[in-house]
C-alpha cells in the first residue's frame, strides 16, 4: 500500500496538485497515492479527520479550508502563525502539525525567473488571504517595501497593522487600487479579478520593471498591460509549482527543482 496523500477543498476538481506531486514522486522515486479529497462545506473537520484515522499522512488545503485547517492545528509554523492560513497538514508524535507553503513557492518561483526580490520595491494588488500568505516570505527573501494597494483601502490597512511587527526593516504601507502611482521593481497582481474577467486599470504613472500574476491558465488584463509596456511578466503557475515543492519537501525531505516543473 503506497503512502496516501491527498488535496481537500470545495470545489477540488479543478486541483492541479495530484498531477504535480505524482511527478516529483516519479521524479525522485518514491511511490505514493494523492487523490483529490471533496469536503463538504460545513464537514472539513470531519473529513480530516477521517483522512488521518485512515492511514493518511499529509493533506494539502485549498479553498475555503485554509483558515479552519490553521484552527484545527495544535502545532503551526511562524509563516503559518502569520498568514493564520494553512495549506499543509501532517501528523507527528500524534499532532496536527500545519505549515503554510504558498508565500516560499512565489519566492522560489520569483527567484526561478532570475527577479531580485533582495532590496527590491515590491507593490501588491489585493489584500486578501494570499496576500496575507506573501508578505512575511517577500520579506525575508529581502524586500525594501511592500505596499498594499487593496480596493477596500481598509483591509490593506488592517494587513499592514497586523504584520507590521513580523517583517523586520522592510516597510510595509497600505494605499487604494484606484489611486495607483510611483515607481516600483515588481508588482503582483493577488487581486481575484482575473478569475472574474475584471479588468484591473494600470494607469501611466505607474512604473514597473517585472509583473507577476498570481492566477494562472486564465486571460489577464493585468499580464496583457505588462506585456504591452514590454516588461517581463509571468503568470502564478510557477507559485503553485512552487508552494506544492515545499509541502513535498515537509513530508519526503526531497526537494524537487522547479524548473523541471514549468
Ligand atoms: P481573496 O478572496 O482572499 O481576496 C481577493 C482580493 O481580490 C481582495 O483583495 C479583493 O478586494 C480583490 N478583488 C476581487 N475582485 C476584485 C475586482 N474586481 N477588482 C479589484 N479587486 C478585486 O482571494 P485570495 O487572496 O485567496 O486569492 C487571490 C488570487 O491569488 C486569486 O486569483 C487566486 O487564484 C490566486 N492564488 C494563486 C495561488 C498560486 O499558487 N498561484 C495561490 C493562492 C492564490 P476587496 O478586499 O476589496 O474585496
Amino acid at each position: 500500500m503506497p503512502k496516501h496523500f491527498a488535496v481537500i477543498g470545495n470545489p477540488i476538481e479543478q486541483s492541479r496538485s495530484p498531477e504535480l506531486h505524482h511527478a516529483f514522486a516519479k521524479d525522485q522515486g518514491i511511490e505514493l497515492q494523492y487523490d483529490k479529497r471533496l469536503a463538504a462545506l460545513d464537514g472539513f473537520q470531519q473529513s480530516v479527520e477521517d483522512f488521518f484515522a485512515e492511514g493518511g499522512l499529509g493533506l494539502n488545503v485549498t479553498v475555503p479550508f485554509k483558515e479552519q485547517a490553521f484552527a484545527l492545528c495544535t502545532q503551526l509554523s511562524q509563516r503559518a502563525t502569520i498568514a493564520k492560513a494553512v495549506n499543509t497538514l501532517w501528523i507527528q508524535d500524534g499532532i496536527l502539525h500545519g505549515d503554510n507553503t504558498d508565500g516560499q513557492g512565489l519566492v522560489n518561483a520569483i527567484t526561478a525567473l532570475g527577479w531580485p526580490l533582495k532590496n527590491s520595491r515590491i507593490l501588491i494588488l489585493g489584500a486578501g488571504g494570499a496576500t496575507r500568505g506573501v508578505i512575511y516570505p517577500l520579506a525575508q527573501a529581502g524586500a525594501q517595501s511592500i505596499q498594499i494597494a487593496n480596493r477596500t483601502v481598509a483591509r490593506a490597512q488592517q494587513l499592514v497593522e497586523d504584520l507590521q511587527t513580523s517583517v523586520g526593516t522592510a516597510q510595509l504601507r497600505a494605499s487604494a487600487l484606484d489611486q495607483l502611482h510611483g515607481e516600483f521593481d515588481l508588482i503582483i497582481n493577488a487581486t481575484s479579478a482575473s478569475l472574474t474577467g475584471d479588468a484591473l486599470h494600470l494607469p501611466d504613472d505607474l512604473q514597473f520593471q517585472y509583473a507577476y500574476e498570481m492566477a494562472y491558465g486564465k486571460a489577464s488584463s493585468f499580464l496583457d498591460q505588462a506585456a504591452q509596456r514590454g516588461v517581463e511578466y509571468s503568470d502564478g503557475y510557477g507559485m503553485l509549482v512552487g508552494q506544492a515543492i515545499e509541502a513535498f519537501d515537509i513530508w519526503h525531505a526531497v526537494r524537487p527543482e522547479l524548473k523541471k516543473f514549468l
